[in-house]
């Protein structure tokens, strides 16, 4: 299905709003105690109750299956319910899991701290070990493509090939590139899961996530953890997702046209030492981005050649458009000082996030700022 035809027209000939209605309600009416009773014996196909379905999160739950090519979605009150819900979905006692270092901080949290309690036991292993390192003693493997403080990817076809040889699913965070940017499922990925909270929904004004996978795996997930766990989106939320989601692929257009204006001002700039985005970092690297990215959005880090913490703390204060804040994606251009954590090996360098403003005004802003760097 075509990208306009899922955006605009999918799931939406039930009313003849053109907006499709928010259904802001908890419960759902029977008329007799028959159709109840078939309700309630097939709660994954009914509407009884939205903790499991409603309609406005049903129609964008199409739309979001349809641009990842998958058959199913699941909606959730946070980008971290889905990651949650889907790793707990797909492990048990006993289990090992294999992950990618430097995925999202509170994923590693998941499966270092919280699943260590439950015995299942994860490695962690740097992005260019993956590969080799999937065996059969792994039942999910987990990896995050590209990561998004210095932007490594990694060959999914590969990893899902070798994973499935061994009977092992892969859960992918595609948060970064949008279903428009890169669609796992092409390379054979099992689970995509996203924070919707960035640039899906888009506006910076609502929390949620999802998930998309095979109807199979929709239908374990849905009655058991998804009906449990509860960590469901609201109405309203999925009402604002669906109308943010509309305008993805403007907002993605614009953004990726000003992030390489950008970044190649700043490739330029004396101050700056260098730059990390999808594909920057070797050749092997970029190799793998043109292989199953198509394109690049608006994340991306800078390394300065003084990496004075004081200066790049003034840096940072003395942008205007740029905004300090840590949730990325959403209309407004952001900076994210690494100066605030201790390790080391983020040492001079902050996170820019792009956004829809003009490109001219945002490198004027950054060309003022980067002054203090070069006024001694
Ligand atoms: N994955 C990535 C890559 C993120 O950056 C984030 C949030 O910052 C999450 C997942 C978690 O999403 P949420 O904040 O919506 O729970």
């Amino acid at each position: 299905m075509k990208e306009s035809e899922i955006l605009f027209l999918l799931g939406e000939n039930s009313y003849p709003s053109i907006s499709f209605p928010i259904f802001q309600t908890s419960n759902f009416k029977f008329s007799s105690v028959k159709e109840f009773k078939l309700a309630i014996d097939d709660e994954e196909n009914s509407l009884i109750y939205s903790r499991g379905n409603n309609p406005t999160l049903t129609v964008l739950a199409e739309k979001l299956a349809a641009l990842d090519g998958k058959q199913k979605a699941l909606l959730f009150s946070s980008g971290m319910a889905a990651i949650s819900t889907a790793v707990i979905s797909l492990v048990k006692e006993g289990d090992k899991v294999l992950c990618m270092e430097g995925v999202y901080s509170w994923t590693q949290h998941l499966l270092k701290n919280i699943l260590s309690r439950f015995g299942v036991e994860t490695h962690f292993v740097p992005y260019y070990n993956i590969v080799e390192s999937i065996n059969e003693h792994y039942s999910l493997i987990y990896v995050e493509s590209p990561l998004t403080r210095t932007f490594e990817v990694v060959d999914l076809e590969e990893i899902s090939r070798r994973a499935h040889d061994v009977g092992a699913v892969v859960i992918i965070d595609n948060t970064y590139s949008t279903p428009l940017r890169q669609r796992p499922a092409d390379f054979g990925i099992d689970v995509v899961v996203y924070s919707a909270s960035k640039y899906t929904g888009g506006h910076s004004d609502l929390v949620g996530g999802y998930l998309t996978c095979d109807e199979k795996l929709y239908s374990r997930i849905f009655n058991h953890e998804y009906l449990t766990f509860g960590g469901i989106m609201s109405p309203l939320d999925a009402w604002l997702f669906l109308r943010g989601l509309r305008t993805l692929p403007v907002r993605l257009d614009r953004i990726e046209q000003s992030t390489w204006k950008i970044i190649n001002f700043l490739q330029h700039h004396p101050a700056i030492e260098k730059i990390y985005y999808p594909g920057s970092i070797s050749d092997e690297q970029n190799k793998i981005y043109h292989k199953q990215m198509r394109g690049i959005t608006g994340l991306f880090s800078i390394q300065f050649k003084r990496k004075d913490p004081g200066l790049i703390n003034a840096f940072c204060e003395k942008l205007r458009f740029f905004r300090m804040a840590v949730s990325w994606g959403g209309y407004e251009s952001l900076v994210l000082p690494y100066t605030m954590w201790k390790e080391t090996e983020w040492d001079g360098m902050v996170r820019l996030s792009i956004g829809l403003e003009n490109s001219d005004e945002l490198i004027q802003d950054l060309e003022q700022g980067l002054k203090i760097f070069t006024l001694e």
